[in-house]
């Protein structure tokens, strides 16, 4: 039979959330063991350039931040290590995961296991996240001052990245598959008055034209209804057909909002189940930035520094 090592504090997710619940409850002495995801840093290693953290006036490379980040708790005390959890019973106390590999079981529980951006599944998707591909319009979109900017998706995330994305574009183009936008009455209407923004109804993208080199050029484009394909100039894409929060393990255990998000109790990262703790964007569907995860990833830390204190676990 296996062993069983227990923790005081097991930390799920290693994106900037997660990282920084360590950093603090590293440094409030709580040693925590910091279990990566299968996306080690998280959604921020898939971006190249971050312009927006503060603090990097020049801007910092996304996995280098996550690295730094990453040094910064175990200097603290995290202990990190790759694995994937499985399965997280939180029915009783201690928490008992179990990993392909082992059983763990932790008097108090982070769950910052982020989202994730879902792709239309082209292989040239992967391969050009960061160069001319993103799926962060906030986090990218000043990199496309005036070049052609294209959006997929037609719902409320779509529209509103192509809104914002018309602050740098010379023109964003929402290509939607069908021809009828799935968003808000409200969120359709700015994106079909905004005089930059422009629809391509009935149309999937079926192949991005491009190199890590020279970026994005093109995207093969197909007439949904009368299954032409034709080339369409562009320097880049945006996919914004929507996110999964990545919560598989806590369905029936913890409440979650109808799309799958954690909800937290209000202005707090406590969770229904004491103990049980939830930050970054496995709670947000409305920030979804890496600051305001590492915001609430201190928040988580604090939530259970004092919870495990009134414990006398602490
Ligand atoms: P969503 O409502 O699920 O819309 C996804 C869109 O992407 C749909 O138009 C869908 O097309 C399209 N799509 C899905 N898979 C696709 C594929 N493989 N290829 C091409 N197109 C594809 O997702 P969302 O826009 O991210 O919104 C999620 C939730 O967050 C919603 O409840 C939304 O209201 C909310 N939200 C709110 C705000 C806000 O209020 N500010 C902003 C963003 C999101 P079909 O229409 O054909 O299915």
């Amino acid at each position: 039979m296996s062993t069983i090592n227990h923790h005081r504090l097991i930390i799920l997710g290693s994106g900037p959330a997660g990282l920084t619940a360590a950093i603090y409850t590293g440094r409030a002495n709580l040693q925590p063991l910091l279990i990566h995801g299968p996306l080690p840093g998280g959604q921020l290693t898939t971006t190249t350039e971050v312009e927006n953290f503060p603090g990097f006036p020049e801007g910092i490379m996304g996995p280098d931040l996550m690295t730094a980040m990453e040094k910064q708790a175990v200097r603290f005390g995290t202990t990190v290590v790759v694995d994937t959890v499985t399965s997280a019973d939180l029915s009783k106390r201690p928490f008992l995961l179990k990993t392909g590999s082992s059983e763990l079981t932790c008097d108090a529980l982070i769950i910052s296991t982020g989202a994730t951006s879902k792709l239309i599944g082209l292989a040239e998707e992967k391969e050009l996240m960061g160069y001319g591909v993103s799926t962060c319009a906030t986090c990218d979109g000043a990199f496309f001052r005036n070049k052609i900017i294209t959006v997929v998706g037609g719902g409320d995330s779509a529209c509103e990245e192509a809104n914002f994305l018309s602050r740098f574009g010379s023109k964003v183009y929402l290509i939607h598959r069908r021809d009828q936008l799935r968003a808000s009455k409200i969120m359709a209407e700015r994106a079909l008055n905004n005089p930059k923004v422009e629809v391509i109804w009935n149309s999937e993208v079926t192949k991005i034209v491009g190199t890590k080199q020279g970026g994005v050029t093109a995207l093969r484009l197909r007439d949904t209804v009368n299954g032409t394909e034709r080339d369409f100039p562009a320097d880049a894409i945006f996919v914004a057909i929507g996110h999964v929060p990545n919560t598989a393990l806590f369905k029936g255990q913890l409440p979650l909002d109808e799309n799958g998000y954690i909800v937290p109790q209000p202005n707090s990262t406590k969770t229904k189940i004491a103990g049980v703790f939830a930050c970054g964007d496995v709670q947000d569907h409305v920030y979804r930035q890496a600051v305001t995860a590492a915001g609430s990833g201190c928040m988580a830390a604090i939530d259970c520094e004092r919870w495990l204190e009134a414990q006398h676990l602490g």
